[in-house]
């Protein structure tokens, strides 16, 4: 009775120690320093984005990793031109960069950004008033640079010798247009002919059970299709898929650059943007649980016996980022509907799809006259249009079609 006692208990003890690998209080901490006020929503180049940087910093120290940034630090800074009110800032922004070195010839990257919308001068908050108020960013995007810590903490604390490096990465400037990630990938501190593959998380902390994942960049390696049905399965965690590389977040950077990547993204939701997304919101089991498949996912890409292949998947805007548009509508696109026409999500105050009457819920099939069928269809219209013109927008309210005028 006795053995068998102290066998179950063994039993229970390996259990607990696998499921708690990533441990909640350990995601709850980060995520509530990252988003505490005190970081007065991580700006880029605001005083509370460098104390959220330090921190990564001291966090990359503490595990063991290399710094990976310029002269021998943490960071790579740059600089960022942004405007608020019509007049220019000019700040600096600045990736942390922390290495596991294996003593392997290539690199897998897993990166998040760690920026926000501060508060609420430069563009992208969806609260009324947003101006003088912090922004906290807790799902948007602590979430995603505690799994750049956690996965660090993870990889370098195993005793195993992985059969690549890993480069871990908080990116900057990516609430203004992908500037960190894109800075990297146009001046890397590694070579990026040494880079297998790059895995980014961007608000992974709002996990619902019944709606999944959202994994982007599903096309753009083989590896991904035959390694991740397994892993979200042992997780119980369902999923959709996007194949393209090009999207509303870093790994699009290096997508463009020719590298596999992959994303995750529990998916939009009503606080998106606004000074609502706290701590208090986010899902923290359900993050852990993410974490752990993607764990999954890095070993089983670094076990593989070839480099993961790299495939083009759906990238019809040639090289462009949505950085580059001269002009914009205002919108948050539902990167999870699959639907013919581009589903809105969200419509920034005093924009030109506000001003239009565009609201949240509506479908637009039609801009300048011509047909929308998916995203990169609408951003492809967008490239083509300069500040002042004014064009018409077929869209879908419910079962009502409707037509107005959008200037941009
Ligand atoms: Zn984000």
């Amino acid at each position: 009775m006795k053995k068998i006692l102290s066998l179950l208990f063994i039993i229970a003890s390996i259990t607990t120690a696998f499921a708690q690998q990533f441990k909640v209080e350990d995601i709850k901490k980060h995520i509530t320093f990252l988003a505490s006020d005190d970081l007065e929503g991580r700006g880029t180049g605001s005083l509370g984005e460098i104390k959220a940087a330090n921190y990564l910093a001291d966090q990359f120290r503490i595990i063991g990793l290399k710094p990976a940034g310029t002269d021998k630090s943490f960071f790579q800074p740059f600089q960022v031109t942004y405007s608020v009110d019509g007049y220019a800032h000019q700040v600096t922004g600045r990736n942390v960069v922390g290495f596991l070195d294996n003593g392997a010839a290539k690199t897998i990257i897993v990166g998040g950004h760690y920026d926000h919308l501060g508060k609420g001068y430069q563009s992208g908050s969806l609260s009324p008033d947003s101006k003088n108020k912090i922004h906290n960013g807790a799902d948007d995007n602590a979430s995603g640079t505690t799994g750049v810590i956690e996965l660090a903490k993870y990889f370098a604390g195993n005793s195993k010798v992985e059969k690549h490096n890993f480069l871990f990465m908080a990116f900057s400037g990516e609430e203004l247009g992908l500037l960190g990630s894109k800075y990297f990938t146009d001046s890397p501190t590694v070579p990026l002919t040494s880079i297998s593959a790059m895995v980014n998380m961007d608000m992974i902390g709002r996990l619902d059970e019944a709606k999944g994942l959202i994994i982007s960049g599903w096309g753009t390696s083989p590896v991904w299709g035959k390694i991740i049905p397994e892993q979200a399965a042992k997780q119980n965690i369902r999923y959709t898929v996007d194949s393209s590389g090009v999207g509303a977040s870093d790994h699009t950077s290096f997508y463009l650059k020719n590298i596999p990547v992959v994303q995750f993204f529990t998916g939009s939701h009503g606080d998106y943007h606004k000074t609502s997304d706290d701590t208090d919101k986010i899902n923290l089991a359900g993050e852990a649980k993410i974490l752990t498949l993607i764990a999954g996912v890095l070993e089983k890409t670094d076990q593989e016996t070839t480099e993961p292949e790299f495939f083009s998947a759906g990238n019809p805007h040639s090289g462009q980022t949505t950085s580059n548009f001269k002009v914009t509508l205002g919108v948050m696109p539902d990167y999870s509907y699959s639907g013919k026409g581009l589903k809105i999500d969200g419509v920034s105050k005093a924009r030109p799809a506000e001003a239009a009457g565009i609201q949240a819920g509506d479908v637009i099939l039609k801009l300048a006259g011509k047909d929308i069928a998916t995203i990169y269809d609408y951003m492809e219209i967008l490239g083509e249009h300069e500040k002042g013109q004014t064009v018409e927008a077929e869209f879908l309210r419910g079962k009502d079609k409707k037509t107005v005028k959008i200037t941009f």
